[in-house]
């Protein structure tokens, strides 16, 4: 526990699955106030966010902003901010996969990647900034990929987007660092998520092997411990750089892979 984290204020994009939804469970179980976003069915949003909510104590909301959509995005931070009375840590985790050798990847597909995985990171930013300026705090931390820091074949826009979330992180931790305000992205490898069971399909069928080819001989070959990483393991960095403890950290991408991006 960060006894320190209790009573903060959270924005996390993409909490209603995977990584995102077990991020704003670990925040909130630390006493963190949480705006939930993303999609899915309404009844199963709103029995995360009234489980969350009552299980820790805390204000829990949800909206649902299209991470693709410039002014859905500010309204997300600016009515989090004006519900929860400011915002002191942004987790950046909203994304989507799409596999296809260069060729034959789709413009659509090329531009949703860009646009979701990492331009809404600068939106949300440069929205949240002058809010922690003011408080004198702020914790950013992206979601990247071991993806930022390596490349892997079919996923050029992917690569590119999280390579470019490794790079922004780093200009803004650099920009912010004498403000209280850490910037840091985490890379994790595979979490068994429903994005990679969609992953799974689609790198089956580009690659011409069965999907426990791909989990065996594809995703867990290149991730030394032939474990996928879980959601506690990244719940423990992340908690980490939102705490006090973690005020020392900025401007550098940690990755949580298995020693998958060791050189
Ligand atoms: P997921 O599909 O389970 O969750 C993605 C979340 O993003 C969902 O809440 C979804 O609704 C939301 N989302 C998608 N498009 C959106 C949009 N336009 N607007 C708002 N929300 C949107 O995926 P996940 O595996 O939990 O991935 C979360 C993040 O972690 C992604 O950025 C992904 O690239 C990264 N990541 C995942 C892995 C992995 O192995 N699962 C590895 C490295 C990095």
């Amino acid at each position: 526990m960060f006894e320190d984290l209790k009573g903060r204020r959270a924005v996390i994009t993409g909490s209603t699955s995977g990584i995102g939804l077990a991020i704003a469970e670990s925040l909130a179980s630390q006493g963190v106030h949480v705006v939930m976003n993303g999609f899915g069915p309404a009844d199963e949003i709103e029995t995360s966010r009234a489980r969350m909510a009552e299980a820790h104590g805390v204000t829990v909301t949800y909206h649902g902003a299209d991470m693709s959509k410039p002014d859905e995005i500010k309204d997300l931070i600016e009515t989090s901010a004006r519900t929860l009375g400011g915002i002191d840590i942004l987790i950046n985790n909203a994304g989507i996969q799409k596999v296809a050798p260069v060729d034959q990847f789709k413009d659509d597909d090329w531009n949703a990647i860009i646009a979701i995985n990492l331009s809404s990171s600068f939106h949300t930013i440069k929205h949240t900034i002058p809010h922690m300026k003011k408080q004198g705090f702020g914790r950013i931390v992206n979601i990247a990929s071991a993806h930022g820091l390596t490349a892997s074949p079919f996923k050029s826009a992917y690569v590119a987007a999280k390579h470019g979330i490794v790079g922004l992180t780093k200009v803004v931790g650099l920009e912010l660092a004498e403000e209280h305000i850490t910037c840091n992205a985490v890379c994790p490898g595979y979490v068994l998520t429903p994005l990679v069971e969609m992953q799974v399909a689609d790198t089956a069928k580009a690659r011409g092997i069965t999907e426990e080819e791909v989990k065996k001989d594809v995703m867990l070959e290149r991730q030394p411990t032939k474990e996928f990483v879980t959601y506690e393991q990244l719940n423990g960095m992340v908690t980490y750089l939102c705490s006090n403890a973690g005020g020392g950290c900025t401007a550098t991408a940690y990755p949580v892979d298995g020693g998958w991006t060791a050189p």
